[in-house]
């Protein structure tokens, strides 16, 4: 997966197109004092985890702000992936120490909060939970925690009127006005590299993941990240065999202490059948 663009559509106003932005959006402010436009010092866009946590410290210094959502729910991106449904966050919940710090190290879902009801433990036993408990997770502690989220409001457009205002317009084309702009949409995107064939083959984002689909096939995962694991480990008692390839030796997240290393829960079974 790749780094992904917004698919926002940017413009800044720098006197060019006064015209044809509209007088309303000058007159923006007196709007706003009078009630009648709406406006927010601050607009996040995204109610992922950062979206959500940004939410939460806005909403505790009592911050006027809004978060807009284009699915119904908190968490969207983890309706679909890990597409093997199995979190490689780490949700170790007894350390043997009483340490909140050092407990937080060994929690990588919680989301900061005042409160010890809302960590992630509380929804999950297991080490590496289900991706749906997160879900449960995330939209429980928006609701608990009151954050102020409008769901099912894709914003398709910004402009910024004189260094002073952003204009939000969502798919209905309603028009919020903002001071500041926190956009937290996400990062990735599917990477197709450029490679001949490549349109025969399925990608992660969209493979099956029904498994007796896999039961007697030989299988070749090209990469060798989490990804590729996730799949190679839900697949493997259904295969003849995988056969995995990649650019670079293993790297592994506990030996190198980057996130985007292998994790265990990736490695712990799948390198012992599997052909790398
Ligand atoms: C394959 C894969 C597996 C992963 N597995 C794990 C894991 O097991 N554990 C873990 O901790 N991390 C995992 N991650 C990393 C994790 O997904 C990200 O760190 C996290 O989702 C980033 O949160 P975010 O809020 O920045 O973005 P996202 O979670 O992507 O949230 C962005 C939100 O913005 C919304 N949005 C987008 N555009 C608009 C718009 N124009 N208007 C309104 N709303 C919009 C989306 O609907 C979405 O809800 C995984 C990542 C990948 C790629």
């Amino acid at each position: 997966m790749k780094r992904k663009r917004a698919s926002i559509r940017l413009e800044e106003d720098n006197g060019r197109h006064e015209r044809s932005c509209g007088m309303i959006e000058y007159i923006a402010p007196f709007l706003c004092l009078m009630s009648v436009a709406q406006c927010y010092k601050y607009c996040v866009i995204g109610a992922g985890p950062g979206g959500v946590q940004i939410g939460y410290y806005l909403q505790k210094l009592g911050r006027d702000y809004i978060i807009f959502e284009r699915s119904n729910q908190a968490g969207s991106f983890f309706e679909k992936y890990p597409r093997h449904r199995k979190l490689i966050s780490i949700n170790k919940r007894h350390t043997g120490s009483t340490n909140k710090e050092f407990n937080l190290r060994h929690d990588w879902n919680s989301l900061l909060g005042d409160d010890d009801q809302m960590l992630f433990k509380e929804f999950s036993k297991e080490m590496f939970p289900p991706a749906d408990s997160y879900i449960s997770y995330i939209n429980t502690y928006a609701s608990y925690y009151k954050l102020n989220i409008r769901y099912n409001t894709e914003i398709k457009h910004i402009r910024k009127i004189k260094s002073m205002w952003f204009v939000l317009e969502d798919q209905h084309n309603n028009i919020t006005h903002c001071n500041i702009v926190i956009v937290g949409t996400g990062l990735s995107l599917p990477f197709i590299p450029n490679v001949t064939g490549i349109e025969l083959t399925d990608g992660y984002e969209d493979i099956s993941t029904f498994g007796p689909d896999y039961e007697g096939k030989s299988v070749l995962i090209l990469g060798r990240g989490n990804s590729a694991f996730e799949t190679a480990q839900a697949i493997y008692d259904r295969t003849n065999y995988v056969h995995m390839i990649g650019r670079h030796r293993i790297r592994l997240a506990w030996e190198t202490h980057y996130v985007g290393d292998i994790r265990i829960g990736n490695n712990i079974d799948s390198q012992k059948d599997c052909i790398i």
